[in-house]
């Protein structure tokens, strides 16, 4: 799933702080005892815990790198994907015959050509200035004028946006409004379509940008590329010194509308392809019925994760901090831990140590993805498996789809949907399995919108969206799981209007539903492993994710055998506009 920080419809969405202790079921340490390695074995037609086990081992190993978009650990991932549909006897729905669907992604990287002259000061990129990259059609800032528009986070300072068409914008930041752990940054993509008809945004806070931040913005970005990229406002961040040039007056005693000096500037960045591909994997079963098989009910998961850190982390010191303290994982600040609380963690450490003779001390540096998105790309394997072994097929195709990039920003689904390989109005659902595996009375599945940290249980699973567009497919996703043996007790707190954290835009489904194609998110929740390191396959609930797997096949084959297709009655988003939760 994709990280808070990225969502930028709802600045709220950014990190919270643990405020409360978490008051579910205690963690169970005994956990990190479990082996790191699973042998294989061979997997069946039946969608079973054993064979998920078998999968996720191996597309959560360390060889897999951590599957991030465009290396060559994700390239391996994606290739055991579709050695697998081959086996299975899958039609291939990607490029020219392949099951793969190469996504337009590519390296871009500060040009060293760029300049920022005012006056007769021209200024140094990284020391002054730091360029962000708003894509290939950045506009110029060549002979621009600057104009003051007041301190972002004081609404009434702002200046009208009508009145920074075609000027750089420069802002002050109040103090209150940067969080903590945005280096000093503002919420980009807010900034830019607020002054969206601006040639460009200075924002004057990039004293409160830590070094390391400013190295990171210095590395190739991957980016993806559609044929036109929107005309957007380049986007500095710059010293108070430089802000000050460009108004020519102390940028502290500055009036908002005040109008500085024409800059002379060409921010660019360069493009390069990437080292390795970045693809969609994209496979059919065929439907039974003549008519109905033209029509598709879509399975998805995303094929990527975060890749590895270059500072490793010791294992099991994260895994009881994190589980203690940070029950959100990455959706929460990293805790300053007082001294009883780190008594407490060394203790648990001590005990772990002395019940592995010490052999379980390991520095980690591989964020596996075993539940995020590993758990979904498995399932969806499994669910393929399943149908694939079926002697009558049930009566509509069934398109599945693994995403690429879906951590960089929902890369891949965004690039399928604009250029599905079949006809976008086929797809009648679409079903999304991310994070599926995990969802224990003991995690933190999620918070309710006032706030309240939750809890899973032994039947959990979440369902986000499944309203949204159809109320049938949401009726029918509650119809089916009442005849199942075992039903899954549904959560639906994530989806309310107005959540902060904003799940529903937040993970592959939402590209098909920007299109009007009713879709339903699937997922246990967060817990404590949430974008770390020690998201791993020994930690995985493999009988739950094959109940909900199941589930989700029986939901499949009950919409790819509706008389007609899930009635849309909601209005339709604008594809092209921001997602709203
Ligand atoms: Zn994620």
């Amino acid at each position: 799933m994709l990280a808070a920080s990225f969502v930028v419809a709802n600045a709220a969405s950014a990190q919270r702080a643990q405020t409360s202790p978490d008051v579910g079921a205690a963690p169970n340490w005994d956990v990190l005892l479990r082996g790191r390695t699973h042998a294989p074995t061979a997997t069946t037609a039946a969608i079973t815990a054993a064979d998920l086990k078998t999968r996720l081992y191996i597309f959560a190993d360390d060889s897999m790198q951590g599957r991030l978009l465009a290396t060559a650990g994700n390239a391996k991932a994606v290739e055991y994907i579709a050695s697998e549909v081959k086996r299975m006897g899958l039609e291939p729905m990607g490029d020219n015959g392949t099951y793969f669907q190469s996504v337009n992604v590519v390296d871009r990287k500060f040009d060293p050509s760029t300049h920022l002259t005012v006056g007769s000061t021209t200024f140094t990129p990284w020391t002054d200035y730091v360029l962000r990259d708003q894509g290939s059609n950045a506009r110029s800032l060549d002979g621009v004028q600057a104009v003051f528009g007041g301190t972002w986070g004081d609404s009434v300072s702002l200046i009208d946006p009508a009145l920074t068409a075609g000027k750089l914008v420069v802002l002050r930041v109040n103090p209150n409004g940067v969080t903590q752990n945005s280096g000093g940054g503002v919420n980009r993509g807010v900034v830019t379509r607020h002054f969206a008809k601006a040639a460009g945004i200075a924002v004057a806070s990039l004293e409160a940008m830590p070094p390391q931040m400013i190295q990171l913005l210095q590395q190739p970005n991957q980016f993806l590329k559609q044929e036109a990229d929107p005309d957007l406002p380049s986007f500095l961040y710059v010293t108070r010194r430089v802000a000050s040039a460009l108004m020519n007056a102390n940028i502290d005693s500055v009036r908002t509308g005040a109008v500085g000096a024409t800059v002379a500037a060409t921010p660019r960045f360069s493009e390069f392809p990437t080292e390795y591909p970045a693809r969609n994997v994209v496979a059919v079963i065929r439907g039974s019925d003549p008519q109905l098989r033209s029509e598709y009910v879509a399975i998805g998961a995303h094929n990527d994760h975060l890749g590895w850190s270059s500072r490793p982390v010791a294992h099991d010191s994260i895994y009881i901090v994190n589980h203690l303290f940070r029950t959100g994982g990455a959706e929460d600040r990293p805790p300053q831990l007082d001294p009883a609380q780190q008594a407490q963690v060394n203790s648990l450490l001590a005990d772990i140590r002395r019940r592995t003779n010490g052999t379980s001390a390991r520095p980690d540096s591989i964020y596996n993805g075993a539940d995020d998105d590993g758990s979904g790309s498995v399932s969806a394997l499994e669910i393929a498996q399943y149908f694939a072994a079926q002697k009558v097929k049930p009566k509509r195709s069934l398109l599945f789809v693994w995403h690429v990039g879906e951590e960089e920003g929902l890369y891949g689904s965004e690039w399928y949907t604009d250029h599905p390989t079949v006809p976008r109005d086929s797809i009648v659902a679409q079903l999304n399995m991310d994070m599926v595996g995990r969802g224990s009375a003991a995690d933190n599945t999620g918070i309710t919108k006032e706030g309240q940290r939750y809890h899973g249980n032994p039947d959990y699973v979440q369902l986000v969206g499944s309203r949204r567009l159809s109320t049938e497919l949401g009726d029918l996703a509650e119809a089916v799981n009442k005849s199942e043996k075992r039903p899954l007790s549904f959560d639906y707190s994530m989806d309310v209007n107005g959540h902060p954290q904003n799940i529903y835009c937040r993970s592959d489904h939402y590209e098909y539903a920007r299109y009007g194609i009713p879709i339903i998110f699937f997922t246990t929740g967060g817990h404590a492993d949430y974008h770390q390191v020690t998201d791993e396959p020994q930690y995985i609930d493999y009988d739950r994710m094959a109940r909900v797997s199941q589930y989700v096949a029986d939901l499949a084959t009950k919409i790819a055998n509706l008389e007609h297709r899930p009635v849309v009655d909601k209005p339709k988003p604008d594809p092209h506009g921001q997602c709203v939760q």
